[in-house]
């Protein structure tokens, strides 16, 4: 049981690279995947990262990533290429016309997803995390994206504290809750630790004090009972793959912690027991042996097997008077439970190598969703969201990466407007992706929208009322054509009144 972070390697190379592809997928043909890192390699060549390392070095860790993570070949190439047409002269086409539309689709998705950033405003929050997931379309561009991302945590160290500061930030916001809706326990517990780091440097040395201090000891004793369970599991005739400790993740330590006093002795599941074995009947005969052997705490014993998580989650947890009266909370689940709690979605992808078809890759990731788990309640939840975002509502940029959220077939006055009133009220006119277009286009999800302002313009125009989509930019343009007769009417009739 390893603790804190695992560090991406330290001298990662393209045999590392196909080694890890070959050890989960013996079959896999790999000669996309050498020439995909020859072209990165050359499309990169020259350029390095902040912390001077060569840029390769970069894409080559997410693609180990997503190696480790078992995905396909496919989605290791784009992991490759995903900073190429952004960094680079190389464009999508050119990416298209070597590995493939499937393999484009993906780059172009991560480099859209790329234009995202998130500033801190709370009102932007929810609807962040709809758009991430809606844009990517693809579920596999949000799992490139967060390789990527866990790289770059990886490196901030290297960049100025205010944008350390904004990565960490919008990964605690943004990305590590989407992971977690996505069932990837794995990935979120990364993302979240990482973060939390430069998010809350004080709570962080805090609560990263607290274990190391309780570690060392907690790791024998846990070693023993995992020798105690394995030798009865044997003898009882059980088969198990693992039973090993793990140690609590540090960030949903601490949120634990807040919730109790920030007493570290109220945590009972510091380190936790679990234990994988062949399937669900082993799951619950293995409950009962650990109760067999030490007497359960009363209320302690969740069935998430009968009744998983909103996001899929499945396994047994209970916690038991252990030797020496210590309390140790156990998990066990089966092997498929395993995959899913560690790579939700990801596990999906990673072992349905029966359907490889193009087609097949287009099934929309609500459904894809769908099948990791049966919990009807996320289902709902996601329907909802796509609704909402497909039907009504379009998701659009400021040159800064802020996110504006407007009604389908709104204008750029629309967006002026919701930028700020006094923006709307200089609103010139206006460019949309470096091309100026007129007011009253229709814009779409993913545009980046700069206004045109005229410092010395008074107030809207009222003929803007016939094609703005927003209440809130029609009421300003309405309360300022009134306001300016009644200027006007001041200006004509200066004596009337007092
Ligand atoms: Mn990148």
């Amino acid at each position: 049981m390893n603790p804190f972070e695992a560090p991406p390697p330290e001298n990662p190379t393209l045999s590392l690279l196909l080694d890890t592809i070959r050890a989960r997928r013996p079959q896999a043909d790999l000669t996309m995947v050498k020439l995909a890192y020859e072209f990165a390699h050359d499309a990169h060549e020259g350029q390095v990262r902040k912390s001077g390392v060569p840029y390769i070095i970069h894409p080559l860790c997410t693609a180990i990533t997503l190696a480790e993570m078992n995905m396909d070949p496919t989605v290791i190439i784009a992991g490759l290429l995903h900073d190429v047409p952004e960094d680079t002269e190389i464009t999508i086409e050119d990416v298209e016309k070597n590995f493939g539309k499937d393999v484009a689709h993906l780059v172009a998705g991560v480099t859209k997803l790329g234009k995202i950033k998130y500033r801190g405003i709370e009102r932007y929050i929810e609807n962040l995390r709809k758009m991430f997931v809606a844009m990517a379309e693809d579920i596999r561009v949000v799992i490139i994206k967060f390789a990527d991302r866990l790289h770059n945590l990886h490196t901030l160290d290297h960049l100025a504290p205010k944008k350390q500061y904004r990565i960490a930030l919008e990964t605690l916001e943004i990305y590590a809750p989407i992971a977690n809706r996505l069932g990837m326990g794995d990935m979120k517990g990364q993302l979240e630790d990482m973060s939390f780091k430069y998010v809350f440097p004080k709570e962080y040395a805090w609560t990263r004090g607290l274990v190391e201090e309780r570690y060392e000891k907690k790791e024998a004793y846990i070693n023993e009972i995992c020798g105690v369970l394995e030798k009865e599991l044997t003898a009882t005739g059980i088969k198990f793959r693992s039973v090993h400790g793990r140690l609590k993740r540090l960030y949903s330590l601490y949120l634990k912690l807040l919730k109790h006093d920030k007493n570290i002795e109220k945590i009972n599941d510091l380190v936790a027991l679990r234990v994988i074995v062949d399937d669900i009947s082993d799951c619950y005969a293995t409950l009962g042996i650990i109760h067999k052997l030490w007497r359960p705490l009363p209320g302690r014993i969740k069935d998430y097997i009968a009744q998983p998580k909103p996001n899929g989650y499945q396994s047994l947890h209970t916690s038991v008077f252990c030797e020496q009266g210590q309390i140790v909370e156990f998990q066990i689940r089966d092997h498929q439970q395993h995959l899913n709690a560690e790579y939700g979605i990801a596990a999906h992808w990673a072992y349905d190598e029966t359907d490889s078809s193009d087609s097949s890759r287009q099934i929309k990731w609500v459904r894809e969703l769908a099948a990791v788990g049966d919990a009807m309640s996320r289902l709902k939840d996601l329907e909802n969201l796509k609704i909402d975002i497909f039907q009504n509502r379009i998701f659009v940029f400021t040159p800064k990466g802020d996110v504006i959220d407007l009604p389908e077939n709104a204008t750029p006055v629309d967006f002026a407007f919701a930028v700020h009133t006094q923006i709307g009220n200089q609103c010139a006119g206006s460019r949309v992706n470096d091309r100026i277009v007129s007011l009253d286009q229709p814009l779409k999800s993913g545009d980046v929208i700069e206004i045109i302002v005229d410092k010395s313009k008074k107030g809207p125009s009222a003929d803007w009322i016939k094609f703005v989509k927003t209440n809130h930019a029609k009421s300003c343009i309405k309360q300022f054509s009134k306001r300016s007769i009644t200027d006007w009417l001041k200006m004509a009739l200066p004596n009337r009144g007092n």
